[in-house]
């Protein structure tokens, strides 16, 4: 078995779909090591292990609105793709999604993934309630009230194997995208927070080419009005994929035409491969403040990044409480990069982390980075007391694999 990108071969020595609770209990309780695995869409070794794996596809497909709370209770195991229509159907929505619905939830969460707007929080600040089965097979509910909510949600498979999540949710809203091609860099350096806060959810799409340009991609909630245009570029009349040179079938519609929040607010349609496919995925977090000159560090790479890359997307994530969130206490910029397939592209990421280290940098725990421990520890300030946390509940490292050993030791 293989992660989606192909780039990382599972050891596991057993791979275990249990039905139900107990089973997944007793799994659990009666191993020695094992680590849940979502929709294998890391670029990392995080989901794999050389002991027992365990997978909660085939787990009861629990989607449960509590209209009162606005609230789902919701099975860790399903993806959003599997969720989303049917919150939608009942009238409901999630405040935001990552760029494709294929991933898992929990997965999803206990990454801290993301999707993007000046406002909105990353999809780990949709959990109200968490259900976990602990090291000893028990269920364990964490709400906002207990002090181990912000440790366990972003928890990265080590704080237990979570059943099931109740997620904040909202009435259903519609969204209209559209594109403003070519805005030079420069432009949004110098109007940074103007230009990604032109709508609820924007993402700048750029190859930091020495045409230093981008493409910049608006969602616009029901309420929000479409300028004519922004930085200079006036509303695209053709549909595009993020790479400028792909056919766009796979995109969700653009246009101005309105459509359902999950038909939207993702770049990639489910029926489709989302993104690229062949390709390698980076993705590092600065301070919002610090979005112009951390571009700037990035653009003296390009001509070696250019050649190497099929795309960079930036995007905007909300400050958070959540211990190991890319966006703990501070409003973040996400610079990503979706690299091609190729060996040569490691000394770059390698030059890319050292020019963005000024900025304390974190990497997402979802893709490829180079930083150790040391660093880590640096830049998420609170990994020493969720060591301890996860210690504390999990004493014979039940859940841990290479490489949390390796990055939080
Ligand atoms: C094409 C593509 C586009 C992407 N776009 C985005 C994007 O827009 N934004 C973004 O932030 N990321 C993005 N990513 C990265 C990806 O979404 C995250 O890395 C996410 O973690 C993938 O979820 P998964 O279920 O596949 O996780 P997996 O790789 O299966 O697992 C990830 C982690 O979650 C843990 N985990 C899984 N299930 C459970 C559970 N039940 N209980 C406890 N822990 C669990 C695992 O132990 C592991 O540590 C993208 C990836 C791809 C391939």
């Amino acid at each position: 078995m293989q992660n989606w990108s192909k780039n990382v071969d599972f050891n596991d020595r057993a791979y275990f779909q249990p039905e139900t609770l107990a089973e997944l209990q007793e799994l659990v309780r009666t191993h020695q090591k094992i680590r849940v695995r979502g929709t294998a869409h890391c670029f990392n070794e995080i989901a794999n292990t050389s002991s027992y794996a365990i997978n909660l596809a085939q787990m009861p497909k629990t989607i449960e609105v509590d209209a009162d709370k606005q609230s789902v209770l919701v099975a860790a195991g399903l993806t959003y793709g599997d969720l989303a229509p049917a919150l939608h159907s009942q009238g409901w929505a999630l405040g935001n999604m990552a760029s494709l619905p294929h991933i898992s939830i929990a997965g999803s969460i206990s990454t801290g993934t993301h999707g993007s707007g000046i406002k909105n929080q990353n999809l780990a600040n949709q959990v109200l309630s968490l259900d976990l089965v602990t090291a000893e097979g028990e269920l364990r509910h964490i709400d906002r009230a207990n002090p181990a909510f912000n440790v366990l949600v972003v928890g990265l498979g080590l704080g237990g194997v979570v059943y099931q999540y109740e997620l904040k949710i909202e009435p259903t809203f519609e969204i209209r995208q559209v594109i403003y091609p070519e805005i030079p860099l420069d432009v949004l350096q110098r109007n940074f927070d103007q230009i990604m806060g032109t709508a609820y959810s924007v993402s700048y799409f750029t190859d930091w080419s020495s045409a230093q340009v981008g493409n910049l991609w608006c969602k616009f909630r029901d309420e929000e009005v479409i300028p004519e245009s922004v930085g200079g570029s006036t509303k695209a009349d053709q549909k595009y994929h993020p790479i400028p040179s792909v056919d766009p079938v796979a995109c969700t519609e653009q246009l101005e035409v309105a459509g359902d929040w999950h038909d939207r607010l993702s770049h990639f349609k489910l029926e489709f491969t989302p993104s690229v496919g062949e390709e390698i995925q980076t993705e590092f977090f600065v301070s919002r403040k610090d979005a112009a000159a951390a571009i700037e560090a990035v653009l003296r790479l390009g001509e070696e990044i250019t050649p190497l890359l099929w795309i960079t997307e930036l995007r905007t994530i909300a400050a958070d409480s959540l211990w190991l969130s890319g966006a703990f206490d501070r409003d973040t910029l996400a610079i990503h990069f979706t690299w091609k397939k190729m060996d040569a592209i490691y000394p770059v990421i390698e030059k890319v982390e050292a020019a963005l280290r000024p900025f304390n940098y974190r990497p997402h725990w979802g893709k490829v980075f180079t930083a150790n421990a040391n660093y880590l520890s640096s830049v998420y300030p609170k990994i020493g007391e969720f060591k301890a946390l996860v210690e504390a509940l999990d004493p014979t490292r039940k859940f841990e694999n290479s490489f949390t050993r390796s990055s939080l030791s």
